[in-house]
């Protein structure tokens, strides 16, 4: 270890490395790569949510706007979640606008926890929870899922790790990366596990407008009981294709909200204007863009699914998000040789399971926000890839 390695933070050299980045490096430097690796839309953010970055700009929104954000987007907020899940949020004191959904766990973990608490996280999950958990000086306590019940998390799996330490459960359904979406019975089931356990609720809902199959999206603060213990974090990336502009938020208890502000208003300050202003139109008129790409997420999911069934993989319909985690141990290599030689041999960019957790050892992740014609190229060449082992 060098000098300056040795300098370098407990919590920092705790954190493992991204199961992900590696493979990446090595596609980059490829030719005519067919990546299913990325969990990005491949859309452009629609033109009139540029177009009113572009005439904020020219109306001269370009200072600060007030720690939590600008007043009207958190107005916007607020009036969406009262329509589409009659739930009522005080635009000045429970909701609080964050430089993506990435920055609104970070400040809610770190604005719960103390040294050595518990957090359950069931996996596989999103590779940050993790790491952020034990940035805030958490103890992070996966709660493995499987196959068998499609990646489902059970009050009684959870039950088995409860101790005095646990104070929160972060969740995040639809999930990635297994596409798995849970039924009002189970999340039911989970929150009265919450609530016998007084634990503080986390729930990841950025994917929550991506269901498919006529599925609603329940969002987790809706359930009896659940408002008042949970923080709610959703975001523009995904719904809206506007990864880039980093804008998320978080909606919760004044407590909460407050907490997390006291964090972020010396951190962050607030999240960038430009992009505040582009939400706004987002919330205001985005609906029927989002529609059409939901619509072209479903084709794709369709086209995928059909092909890991064909090709015999072990696999289930992902219900949201824009993931597949179909099982490859039938191979006989790990996950991560399978990546790596499939990209080696037929140039195509999946993500090894494992990265999500251990218990997604014998997996893949494949993200179909990609063009039917790159998923149908992708699906050949993994046949062919098959065939030839
Ligand atoms: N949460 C989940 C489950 C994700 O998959 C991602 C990105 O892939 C994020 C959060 C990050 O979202 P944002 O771009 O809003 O920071």
């Amino acid at each position: 270890m060098n000098k300056w390695e040795e300098n370098l933070s407990a919590a920092v050299k705790q954190v493992p490395p991204s199961g992900i980045r590696k493979f990446f490096d090595v596609a980059a430097k490829m030719d005519d790569v067919i990546t299913l690796g990325i969990g990005e839309p491949d859309f452009v953010t629609p033109w009139h949510i540029r177009e009113s970055c572009v005439y904020g700009l020219e109306k001269g929104y370009t200072s600060y706007s007030t720690n939590k954000g600008m007043p009207l987007l958190r107005k916007e907020i607020a009036a969406l979640y009262k329509r589409s899940h009659a739930l009522e949020y005080d635009p000045e004191e429970e909701i609080i606008v964050t430089v993506g959904v990435s920055e609104a766990v970070d400040l809610a973990l770190r604005a719960v926890l103390d040294q050595g608490d518990e957090v359950l996280i069931p996996e596989p999950c999103y590779v940050s929870y993790k790491a952020c958990v034990i940035l805030a000086g958490g103890i992070p306590v996966p709660v493995a899922t499987g196959i068998e019940n499609e990646f489902r998390v059970t009050a009684d799996a959870l039950e088995k790790y409860v101790t005095p330490k646990t104070k929160v459960l972060l969740i995040g359904y639809p999930n990635n990366p297994t596409g798995t979406v849970l039924t009002a019975e189970e999340l039911k089931g989970i929150a009265a596990f919450a609530q016998k356990h007084d634990l503080i609720v986390l729930s990841d809902e950025i994917y929550g407008d991506l269901t498919y199959g006529g599925l609603e999206h329940i969002c987790f603060s809706s359930l009896p009981g659940m408002k008042d213990r949970t923080i709610l974090f959703n975001g523009f990336s995904k719904a809206y294709a506007m990864t880039g502009w980093r804008l998320g938020y978080a909606l919760a208890n004044p407590v909460f909200i407050e907490a997390m502000n006291k964090i972020h208003q010396y951190t962050m300050l607030c999240a960038p204007v430009t992009a505040q202003v582009a939400g706004i139109e987002a919330l205001q008129n985005g609906d029927a863009n989002m529609h059409k790409m939901i619509h072209e997420y479903d084709r794709r999911r369709h086209l995928i699914y059909e092909g890991f069934c064909r090709m015999g993989l072990k696999t289930f319909e992902p219900k949201g998000a824009f993931y597949i985690f179909p099982n490859i141990e039938s191979t006989g290599m790990t996950s991560e040789e399978f990546v790596e030689n499939l990209l080696e041999r037929e140039h195509v960019a999946v993500i090894p399971g494992n990265a999500f957790g251990e218990c997604g050892e014998g997996f893949i992740r494949c993200s179909y926000a990609t063009s039917i014609d790159k998923i149908s190229g992708a699906l050949n060449r993994i046949e062919n890839f098959l065939k030839n082992i």
